[in-house]
């Protein structure tokens, strides 16, 4: 039913086959879905990191340690910045394989806290960080002010980029590979995948991926164009779909084309 169609195009003044002139976007194949396991004990490592790197820099500011090289200030930067950067890699090699292998929503909160692991491990690399330079008695005021104003930038910096903004569920993963069985195709950009490589709304993309479903998922592609369910008359009931009322967009003939269309071929 979602397979999608190759529509040739002819050219009306000679009658040949101008398809391939007429396609504008390179298509590329994705790459294979990675393994979700790996991904996640990658990101168990990197977060393991950027908690060591908070510790080093509590060192430095309760005078543990000390490299002379440099003076405590730039240390205790240095940390943060480490300790920002192993957290930033961990969160995105984590939501990566919530894409691959999503948790089931059945328990809400469950779900929430599975996808957004990242942002309480954030919590926890700068929060105590942040009280315990503010209440720290022995270090001068310039470094207690610079190194709490690194560390809240740094805070917010690890929120942003962990917090999981697209997440998936297991259920809708499953509902996705039940229904779209043919392959999909996707654009540089968004959130969306299409089950036709001619969707009007990949007119502006130059290049295009194509790939499976779950690869499509993989690559954060997790909805489905409503575009494309409403010309394969896909029953998105379960699936994750985008938000264009398709109505509002199509002009009326080629939606009731599409109607009629849906109605000589009943969903299987
Ligand atoms: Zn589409």
């Amino acid at each position: 039913m979602a397979e999608p169609k190759k529509k040739k195009i002819i050219s009306a003044d000679t009658g040949e086959d101008v398809t391939n002139e007429k396609r504008k976007q390179a298509v590329v194949e994705a790459k294979p879905v990675g393994n979700a396991t790996g991904l996640r004990i990658g990101a168990a490592i990197l977060w393991l990191l950027a908690i060591t790197f908070e510790v080093l820099a509590l060192l430095v500011l309760y005078g543990k340690i000390d490299m002379k090289f440099m003076p405590g200030l730039y240390q205790i930067i240095l940390f943060i910045v480490l300790d920002l950067i192993c957290l930033v890699i961990g969160s995105q090699l984590w939501k990566k394989s919530n894409h691959i292998a999503p948790a089931s929503k059945k328990n809400p909160t469950l779900f929430w806290l599975h996808n957004n692991l990242g942002l309480i491990v954030t919590v926890v690399a700068f929060v105590p960080l942040i009280i315990l330079i503010l209440t720290n008695k022995e270090a001068d005021k310039k470094t207690k002010t610079i190194a709490t104003v690194v560390a809240v930038i740094a805070l917010l910096l690890g929120g942003v980029s962990s917090y999981d903004f697209n997440p998936i569920s297991l259920e809708e993963q499953q509902a996705a590979e039940q229904v779209i069985t043919g392959s999909v195709y996707w654009s540089p950009y968004g959130k969306v995948y299409h089950t036709h490589d001619d969707c009007q709304a990949l007119n502006q993309s130059e290049q295009l991926t194509t790939g499976d479903v779950d690869q499509a998922i993989a690559a954060g592609r997790t909805r489905l164009c409503s575009f494309c369910a409403k010309r394969d008359a896909i029953d998105t009931e379960g699936l994750l779909t985008d938000n264009v009322d398709v109505s509002d967009y199509i002009p009326e003939e080629t939606v009731e084309d599409v109607e009629d269309e849906a109605e000589e071929e009943p969903a299987a």
